[in-house]
């Protein structure tokens, strides 16, 4: 949660103020827009992990830099918090459906805003493994290409077969879903092979082996006892 980079989209200095105190003070890292121009020139550069964003704000407006920022290919999937002034904002935001994660209306305490940030940090974590238009699947160091059948750690390539190549595609599509043994046998090897449960377990060990930092305590692709596997990513 600490070191997470957050931008604040706020006019109104005073707000800006307090936002940022509260949430440095939680260990995060804050930086800020004042209006809808520099905001977009900010989050186009920079690499941040959330975005408190105010509706009305000069040069162009919250609904608009959303729109913009959330069609662009590598930025749509940064979480907004969108910071409302009145009820009728809130249900205009809602029906527009920008995309955002969660609302806060003001006046709001500072202390729920940062229980809402990491609220919504800790959600976007534990989804992990998006796939892009590219059919790229990214989670930590992990890149998953599903076109090219390859898979890289922290930019090394890696070997793997086939059978682990569909097992680790399938799992990572489905981010915390439990898929259980002879859904996974379907999904790899198809209704043709037989094939014991138990190759399962032995692909998905070699997987951990080289996805892995530690293969006994995944990181990636977790065991839920008895059932099956899941992919999981909470960085
Ligand atoms: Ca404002």
């Amino acid at each position: 949660m600490e070191n997470k980079k957050i931008l604040v989209v706020e006019d109104e200095a005073d707000i800006r103020e307090i936002i940022s105190y509260n949430l440095m003070k939680q260990g995060f890292q804050v930086d800020f827009a004042r209006d809808g121009g520099e905001a977009l020139v900010k989050i186009r550069a920079g690499k941040y992990d959330l975005i408190l964003l105010d509706l009305m704000l000069p040069v162009f407006d919250g609904f608009e830099l959303c729109r913009i920022f959330k069609s662009e290919a590598g930025l749509s999937d940064i979480p907004v918090i969108i910071l409302t002034a009145r009820q009728e904002e809130l249900d205009k935001v809602q029906g527009l459906e920008l995309g955002a994660d969660d609302y806060v209306t003001k006046p709001f305490s500072p202390r729920e805003l940062a229980a809402r940030v990491k609220a919504v940090l800790r959600r976007c974590a534990a989804q992990g493994g998006k796939e892009t238009e590219e059919g790229q699947i990214k989670a930590g160091p992990l890149l998953i290409d599903t076109n090219k059948y390859q898979v890289s750690k922290a930019g090394v390539a890696l070997e793997i077969s086939v059978m682990e190549f569909k097992l680790l595609v399938y799992l990572a599509r489905r981010p915390g879903k439990v898929i259980n043994r002879e859904f996974l046998l379907d999904a790899a090897w198809g209704g043709e092979a037989f094939v014991e449960p138990r190759t399962v377990d032995v692909h998905i060990r070699r997987l951990r082996e080289k996805i892995e930092d530690n293969p006994s305590e995944p990181r990636f692709i977790r065991t839920k006892r008895g059932v099956g596997y899941y992919f999981m990513d909470e960085g």
